[in-house]
């Protein structure tokens, strides 16, 4: 669907320039260099000729058909370029042009015209404020882009919102000598996404990885999409920018985005099965491997070196990682002492010692190819002075042609010196790396991506035993009474409704009431100021803990007296000793739904900052992850003799949570805070909702 994007037969470059330090004229040089197989079209009405080719008056005067127009022309005319496109029968049109919806104000006018012409004159638009596409197929050689990196041939497909960090990301796999297939950077994106743009190469063959950088998701939902049915065929590597408050704000002034810390791109990302980078070096290193090796089925990594320091660093690395380092079957272990010299050790990692030659490295090589328990091969390969390295490459790429598990290696030699045993091994497709830890951690995101792709993160479950109806018209109440946050009473009936269990409560006037339903409750109890003014209780003294029989009506006489300003009622509350305080939180995010956490409560969830966050709606996987993920897990499963905590009620609660926000999501706000936990128990305490 976008081939008159990235395989187009003519292109026209609406503002083509004789000036040769314009992107007008650049884009022409790019498309003659880089070898471009269609026409090109110069539009120009005050030249004859560009760059020695003919130039047109308007598009309409061309008679050829024209796939792609670049428009490269003040904002202001732009709309009217795409009505000439839509007439001349253009399929696509990149436009190069700024000055639209990321300078606001009229720009964001200008951009809405030429979204409309484009749907009514039938033109897909790439951009505005762009760079464009790269298509380095021979049968293409499309470089509709006015940057300067000219990429060789290869597998991997980069799209990046920001034109910068894609040019950074294409000029980086240019120095490391790896070729790219297809290139995007589409700047507003108006209409042509960068969901779009991965679909469109999770079709395309030659595309063997794909490298996505966002900044922010404009569609986050057609993101998911897009990416979890690529990411199950193939790996995305993505990054994304503007993490922290302060990026964030640099995103929204060059690109139009908004002002917000974002940490749900890169939940996003996992739940698509996206392997997350925070490092352009580690995204581009970790890019040659997958571009090259099958990926790993485990994470179980076989190491063969011939010299110990570097291979204990890359062990460091991968055991960090999760990744293992099994001992050897004896088996391996018999071959092992029978082919390699009497000093070898072999165990795992098999030192072949630095005398070791070809026939070590095979020996090694074959028996890990065959060690069913072993997933991967990480190669740490010196280059004495005194063996045969080139025949050691050889063997190498000779086992690596079976693709049967990864090979990663690490290469250290002078590459001067040693550049045919280098050539070798990259000419036989295996990646070599100059840092053992450069190297493991390539294998380690290759095995990230299997651990992504086997997840079965399974389905969600919905309770019907939830009261719908009841739950509807307790928000609907507050919605008319224009209430920001919902009363205590009706936060616990909304939770009631969805069968959250809240401890023992009931809402009275005075003294006297309290201490009648206290007795009902049962000793001891807890007495909680209850005021539409009043947002954090214990902030201002509005809770009285473990009281006694005798103490409850002093207790509620008091905070009368002192919250007589804010005519306040009163919670009687079943007074819960000894169990774990936990929160779970929920936080509506445009265009997505809601963000879900959970973690360690009470009043010092801001210092401790123990909380995991998920998409919504979450699986029963998903919320038994989120339990595990938190540091002070083993504070939930037990630790030193104390008992853990109901796990599985737990999480039953964090998907009832999550099944209240996705079925309520006027739901802006919603805070379970704590939540007491007991090993055979779970009860609510104190729950705000803002709508
Ligand atoms: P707020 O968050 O408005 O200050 P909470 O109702 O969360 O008020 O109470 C503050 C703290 O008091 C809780 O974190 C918890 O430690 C304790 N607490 C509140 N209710 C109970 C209860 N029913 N049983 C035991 N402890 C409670
Ligand atoms: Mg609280």
């Amino acid at each position: 669907m976008l081939d008159a994007l990235y395989k187009p037969k003519s292109v026209a470059i609406i503002g083509a320039s004789t000036k040769e330090f314009s992107i007008g004229n650049r884009i022409i040089k790019n498309l003659l260099d880089f070898g471009f197989k269609g026409s090109i079209y110069p539009i120009n009405p005050k030249a004859d000729e560009v760059r020695g080719i003919k130039a047109y008056n308007s598009i309409l005067d061309v008679s050829d058909e024209i796939d792609l127009a670049h428009v490269v022309i003040p904002n202001k005319y732009v709309p009217q370029a795409i009505e000439d496109c839509g007439k001349k029968g253009v399929k696509v049109a990149i436009i190069n042009s700024a000055g639209f919806k990321e300078i606001g104000g009229e720009g964001i006018q200008l951009e809405k015209q030429v979204v409309e012409k484009a749907k009514e004159y039938n033109v897909r638009v790439f951009g505005p404020n762009c760079q464009g596409i790269i298509n380095t197929s021979s049968k293409v050689r499309a470089y509709c882009n006015f940057t300067f990196t000219k990429p060789e041939k290869g597998c991997i497909s980069i799209v990046a919102q920001s034109g910068g960090v894609g040019e950074v990301i294409n000029q980086r796999f240019s120095e490391l000598g790896v070729g790219i297939r297809m290139y995007a950077s589409n700047g507003n994106a108006c209409d042509i996404s960068i969901p779009e743009i991965i679909k469109y190469w999770g079709d395309d063959e030659q595309t063997r990885v794909i490298v996505v950088h966002v900044e922010n998701l404009a569609n986050p939902k057609e993101f998911m999409e897009a990416a979890k049915e690529v990411a199950a065929k193939k790996p995305i590597l993505g990054m994304k920018t503007g993490r922290t408050k302060e990026g964030a704000k640099a995103v929204s002034s060059h690109t139009g985005g908004l002002a917000k810390v974002d940490i749900a791109t890169e939940l996003i990302f996992k739940k698509c099965g996206i392997v997350t980078f925070r490092d352009q070096e580690e995204l581009c290193q970790a890019a040659i491997a997958f571009a090259n090796q099958p990926i790993p089925n485990g994470k179980r990594v076989g190491l063969i070196t011939n010299t110990g320091g570097p291979a204990i660093i890359a062990t460091d690395e991968f055991v960090e990682a999760g990744l293992e380092i099994p001992p050897l079957s004896s088996n391996a272990k018999k071959i092992l002492k029978e082919k390699l010299y009497s000093a070898a050790s072999i165990n795992n990692p098999i030192d072949v010692l630095a005398t070791g030659g070809a026939e070590h490295f095979m020996a090694a090589m074959d028996v890990l190819m065959n060690e069913s328990h072993i997933d991967s091969i990480f190669i740490n390969f010196v280059t004495p002075f005194f063996v045969e390295t080139d025949a050691i490459s050889q063997e190498i790429v000779e086992v690596n042609k079976s693709q049967k598990k990864p090979i990663i290696c690490n290469l250290m030699t002078d590459k001067r010196q040693w550049t045919e045993t280098m050539d070798i091994l990259k000419n036989g497709g295996v990646p070599c790396y100059s840092l053992p830890e450069t190297a493991a951690r390539a294998l380690i995101a290759m095995t990230r991506y299997n651990d992504l792709k086997a997840r079965e993160s399974g389905k969600v479950t919905t309770f019907n035993d939830v009261d719908r109806k009841k739950a509807k018209s307790i928000v609907q109440k507050a919605k008319d009474a224009v209430r920001g946050f919902l009363s205590q009473e009706d936060v616990n009936n909304l939770l009631a409704s969805y069968n959250i269990p809240v401890a023992k409560w009931k809402l009275v006037n005075n003294g006297t009431e309290a201490f009648k339903v206290a007795r009902e409750i049962g000793f001891p109890v807890v007495i909680k100021v209850d005021a539409e003014s009043i947002v954090h209780k214990s902030d201002v003294g509005g809770i009285a803990l473990n009281l006694k029989e005798e103490e409850v009506e002093s207790a509620v006489k008091d905070m009368e007296k002192r919250f007589a300003a804010e005519k306040p009622r009163f919670f009687v509350q079943e007074f819960l000793s000894g169990g774990r305080e936990l929160i779970i939180g929920a936080k509506a995010e445009e265009g997505l739904g809601h963000l879900i956490m959970f973690g360690i409560g009470g009043t010092y969830v801001e210092v401790l900052k123990d909380v995991v966050f998920d998409i919504t709606p979450i699986t029963a996987v998903e919320a038994r992850e989120m339990l595990s993920s938190i540091k002070s897990y083993p504070l939930l499963s037990g630790v030193r003799g104390e008992k853990g905590v109901d796990q599985k009620r737990l999480a039953e609660i964090l998907q009832r949570v999550s099944q209240l926000v996705t079925e309520l999501p006027v739901i802006q706000e919603l805070d379970l805070n704590p939540i007491i936990a007991y090993e055979d128990r779970v009860f609510v305490v104190d729950a705000r909702i803002r709508i």
